[in-house]
């Protein structure tokens, strides 16, 4: 089974990350079409995963945009659906992991006659996405998609309450290679050291600067956790959130908390990070769609708060295997780090249910054979009503 993947960004976000672990059992027999050329590029390369840039324009469509904005980005998609539709031709299916792809990997399957699969990382809410952007996005997946693998329950929901029709949509969670995150105390300490916070307890939070990642919750709750308590930024802003950026900054200087907020930008391996932390948080304003900081968190034995909403109630069991807080509430995520720190036993109980839980649960392994055997049955034509409950089997086994 030959593979056209496409994928619309050139940067690495958690979709992107993600695909470089999907494709890479696909490696001698598949192509990753980019609609933009970046990092993600040249991790692909490094893993030795065939990879091709499409386009050198990109499509001005955002989450938000209105009808009037999506239609001009036509004179753009037209020559990349054409040319998309004919590298299809030498493979036997096409896999849009985000959702322009998902525009042209449609249109391209109609032309083409290739069956599309759809992974769908997005939460399709309204909090995320404007009316015409999911509608596009459900009448593309409900018309030409064979196959909508969503990354949780989540947005497996979100999907089916837009409009998207459930018989075709199967949940398969990300999957993670736990040797990657195993204990490498050394690190620890030498990032510990390098940052000069030897003696601090440091709550890490990863991902990219965006508002509705909510670092600004994270910067606020400091100032009512204990002084000891410090906050290392790990992330950047990947989608023109430069003004976002700015207002952190700002507010660290009116809070005065520059010496306990490290903004490290991005970093390509968070593992030494994650060890140097004490805690991890996870502050998303909107409903994450799936939360890989969370579960990497678990796999490197670090405690884990999360914001309560979307994917991540599915991924941590309060007080079990992480701790649960209000979206956008400074004070709760204050108190939650707060039993942390006061709480070593609790907390180290924690970890270790969750390290274990992680480890099962999200295994890349595992992860990928759902995803192969679900893509077989689609390359094989079957109907997609028959497309076995992969998730349901994962919980009962
Ligand atoms: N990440 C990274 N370097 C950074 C910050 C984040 O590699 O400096 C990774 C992080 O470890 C995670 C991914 O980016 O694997 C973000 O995925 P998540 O599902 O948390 O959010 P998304 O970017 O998909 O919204």
């Amino acid at each position: 089974m030959k593979i056209l993947f496409l994928d619309q960004s050139g940067k690495l976000g958690g979709a992107e990350l993600s695909l470089a672990d999907v494709a890479l059992p696909y490696r001698d027999r598949c192509l990753i079409g980019l609609f933009a050329d970046g990092d993600f590029r040249k991790l692909l390369e490094r893993k030795k995963i065939p990879v091709q840039i499409l386009t050198n324009n990109s499509i001005n469509v955002k989450k938000n945009s209105n009808l009037l904005k999506s239609l001009a980005s036509i004179t753009t998609i037209i020559p990349l659906v054409i040319k998309v539709a004919r590298l299809a031709k030498k493979y036997d299916l096409i896999y849009a992991n985000t959702q322009k792809a998902l525009v042209v990997g449609a249109l391209a399957s109609l032309i083409s006659g290739r069956p599309l699969a759809y992974h769908l990382r997005d939460m399709l809410c309204s909090e995320h996405f404007s009316p015409i952007n999911r509608f596009v996005a459900v009448t593309l997946a409900n018309r030409f998609a064979a196959l909508v693998i969503a990354n949780s329950q989540a947005t497996r929901s979100a999907f089916i309450e837009a409009g998207g029709k459930q018989e075709i949509t199967q949940v398969v969670y990300n999957g993670f290679d736990a040797t990657k995150y195993c204990d490498r105390s050394r690190e620890r300490d030498t990032i510990r050291a390098k940052l000069g916070l030897q003696d601090k307890y440091i709550v890490g939070h990863f991902s990219r600067l965006a508002p509705w990642k909510g670092q600004h919750i994270l910067i606020e709750a400091l100032q009512y956790c204990p002084e000891n308590v410090n906050a290392i930024l790990v992330g950047d802003a990947l989608f023109g959130e430069e003004e976002y950026v700015r207002q952190l900054r700002s507010q660290v200087k009116e809070l005065k908390l520059e010496d306990r907020v490290h903004f490290l930008g991005f970093c390509l391996d968070v593992v030494p990070y994650m060890l140097a932390s004490d805690l991890i948080t996870h502050t998303s304003t909107a409903p994450e769609p799936f939360g890989r900081v969370i579960v990497e968190a678990m796999l490197c034995s670090r405690a884990v708060i999360g914001a309560k909403a979307g994917g991540v109630l599915e991924l941590i069991e309060p007080n079990h295997t992480g701790m649960l807080v209000e979206p956008g509430n400074p004070q709760e995520l204050a108190d939650a780090i707060a039993t942390c720190y006061h709480k070593p036993d609790f907390t180290k109980q924690m970890v270790e249910q969750a390290r274990s839980y992680a480890r099962s649960t999200f295994d890349l392994s595992q992860t990928n054979r759902e995803i192969d055997s679900l893509l077989q049955f689609i390359y094989r034509g079957k109907d997609s009503p028959k497309i076995p409950n992969l998730l349901s089997q994962r919980t009962e086994n």
